[in-house]
């Protein structure tokens, strides 16, 4: 299956995209982790994503696209895959359209995560996230048994720099002006499944699977 996962920042699309990219036995693709990866390694790509993404801007398609084209032609993404965090504006979109159609293959579904602002803000200001593994967690909703420590790997938990209050807003803002027109361009092809992901990690992961036919 090739999937996207859309929704503002702090819906879940990491959380959900690993549950399901796990059940599926596919890869979780997120660009926000390619990026802070290559902006750990100091990489090129890094120095020029890092201006962006402090700032909680977008960084430019042509960059992003490029990325995506090259990840997404590795063999583990022949059965599938779940994107996270691309497409973002509907330049990225059709690049994808255009990126699958090469390959041969076409997108089956697009999980919209509906949540509300104000609980956007509680989930980001409390993410948490391994700076070894990338494992996620929050303070309150899902802490690791260890204050401060990884539960898969030991690694230490760092809040992400773009994670404060008015980066946040930012952040937010963002995602309404370039990515909600996605919703309309995935809606009118069909493909778009709407998901309350309000509720609780558990409840959404079984609504994602009854939308998508795979539950029990
Ligand atoms: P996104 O990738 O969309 O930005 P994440 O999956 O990183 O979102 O989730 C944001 C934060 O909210 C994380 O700290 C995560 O542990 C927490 N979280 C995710 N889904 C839920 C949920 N359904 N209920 C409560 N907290 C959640
Ligand atoms: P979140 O999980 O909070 O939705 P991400 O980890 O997906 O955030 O993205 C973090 C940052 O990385 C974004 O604010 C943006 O600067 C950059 N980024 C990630 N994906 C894209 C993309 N598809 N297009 C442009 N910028 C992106
Ligand atoms: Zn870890």
């Amino acid at each position: 299956m090739h999937l996207v996962m859309l929704g503002p920042p702090g819906s879940g699309k990491g959380t959900q995209g690993e549950m399901l990219a796990e059940d599926l036995q596919i890869p979780h693709i997120a660009t926000g982790d390619i990026f802070r990866r290559a902006v750990k390694e100091s990489t090129e790509l890094g120095q020029k994503a890092q201006l962006y993404m402090n700032r909680g801007e977008l960084v430019p398609d042509e960059v992003v696209v490029g990325i995506v084209s090259e990840r997404l032609r590795e063999p583990d993404c022949k059965k599938g895959f779940v994107l996270d965090g691309f497409p973002r504006t509907v330049g990225q979109a059709k690049a994808l359209d255009e990126i699958l159609l090469g390959l041969g293959e076409k997108l089956d579904g697009v999980i919209l995560l509906k949540v509300e602002k104000e609980v956007l803000v509680g989930r980001l200001s409390g993410r948490r996230v391994c700076r070894r593994c990338g494992a996620t967690y929050h303070v309150d909703y899902t802490p690791p048994r260890r204050m401060g420590r990884c539960d898969r790997c030991g690694g230490e938990l760092y809040q992400r720099k773009d994670d404060g209050e008015e980066t946040v807003r930012r952040r937010l803002d963002v995602h309404q002006g370039q990515t909600e027109p996605l919703q309309i361009y995935y809606r009118e092809r069909g493909l778009l499944h709407t998901i309350d992901a309000g509720q609780s990690i558990e409840r959404v992961f079984t609504d994602i699977r009854e939308e998508l036919g795979r539950g029990q």
